[in-house]
């Protein structure tokens, strides 16, 4: 087993997936999806009447995760796969949508839903340059870290899962329905939390608060990667502390993936806070609820920073 190449152990692992599959009764809609933000919301939306297969950890970098035979098993079997799109998966997607030969899930397919679509993207550069190593040369994928994108996220689930299964129609509008009106309850004292400090500055480590800081709005437009995806340098660093100290910037962001003693290093020459973050339910301690508790804690994690409060 040992020296078997990836190809044979999945062509195995396919096989028996295969052999398996007469014996087995699929009730439920199977449904993939690529990170846990989108899983969260599939489940809000799918409930007992989905599988629910998540790919990427909470605690995994989206961009760069890391690809699993047994992911080619789930994707073979998926009638739903829900991705971010906007390139977000472009390093470790397509090579196990191929392997999975699922037709079901094929580029512009029904059951593909690629969530970016339909979602007003920021960045997106006026030409395509992959070659300074930009990690968002489709624009910003980050999006749903705006909970009114997350709105549309559901809705577009919603109708995949319709299209889908018919007969549990109305229990996903339903589901949808009650996802959005919490969303809409909550947005109301997210607004207010975060209102008292309209237009602060705030760092992050990667660019994926854009979206967030632009619904509450703050400005989060200072990075210590110099590059989505390139590793901060000394000197870009160095530019980072001038402007923190300039513009008396108080907040770094860091995701749990990220090098956080890169931005304690940053903090302690600038007095600022290292505030731990995620995109991802279950990223950060007290986020395993789910989107809204996700939103919850970030929220009030970024609102105690910026007052001053550890
Ligand atoms: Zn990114």
């Amino acid at each position: 087993m040992k020296h078997m190449s990836l190809t044979r152990r999945l062509t195995a692992a396919l096989a028996i997936s295969s052999l398996s599959a007469p014996l087995l009764v699929h009730a439920k809609l199977n449904v993939v999806a690529t990170t846990p933000d989108l899983a969260s919301i599939a489940k809000e939306i799918g409930g007992d009447n989905i599988e629910l297969t998540m790919l990427a950890k909470p605690t995994e970098d989206p961009h760069f995760v890391d690809a699993k035979p047994s992911f080619i098993v789930k994707l073979n079997r998926a009638d739903v796969l829900i991705e971010g799109g906007a390139e977000l998966e472009i390093g470790w997607m397509p090579a196990l949508l191929d392997q999975a030969r699922n037709t079901k899930l094929a580029a512009g397919a029904p059951g593909h839903v690629a969530c970016a679509q339909g979602i007003q993207l920021q960045e997106v550069p006026s030409t395509l340059d992959r070659s300074k190593g930009d990690i968002h040369a489709a624009g910003n994928p980050h999006y749903l870290m705006d909970p009114l994108n997350a709105k549309i996220v559901a809705q577009r689930i919603a109708d995949a899962f319709c299209a889908q299964d018919e007969k549990s129609c109305s229990v996903y509008r339903a589901n949808l329905k009650k996802f959005t009106d919490a969303l809409d309850a909550k947005m109301v004292e997210w607004e207010r939390k975060l209102a008292p400090f309209k237009g602060q500055q705030v760092v992050a480590y990667h660019n994926s608060w854009l979206y967030f800081g632009d619904r509450f709005g703050l400005k989060i437009d200072l990075f210590l990667e110099p590059k989505p995806g390139l590793p901060p340098t000394p000197t870009h660093l160095a530019e980072v502390i001038m402007k923190m100290k300039a513009d008396n910037v108080r907040v770094i962001l860091v995701d749990p993936y990220l090098n956080r003693r890169t931005a304690e290093a940053v903090a302690a020459k600038t007095g600022a806070t290292v505030v731990d973050v995620s995109q991802f339910p279950g990223g950060v301690k007290g986020t395993d609820g789910g989107y809204i508790a996700l939103m919850d804690y970030l929220v009030n994690s970024v609102a105690q920073a910026l007052a001053g409060k550890k």
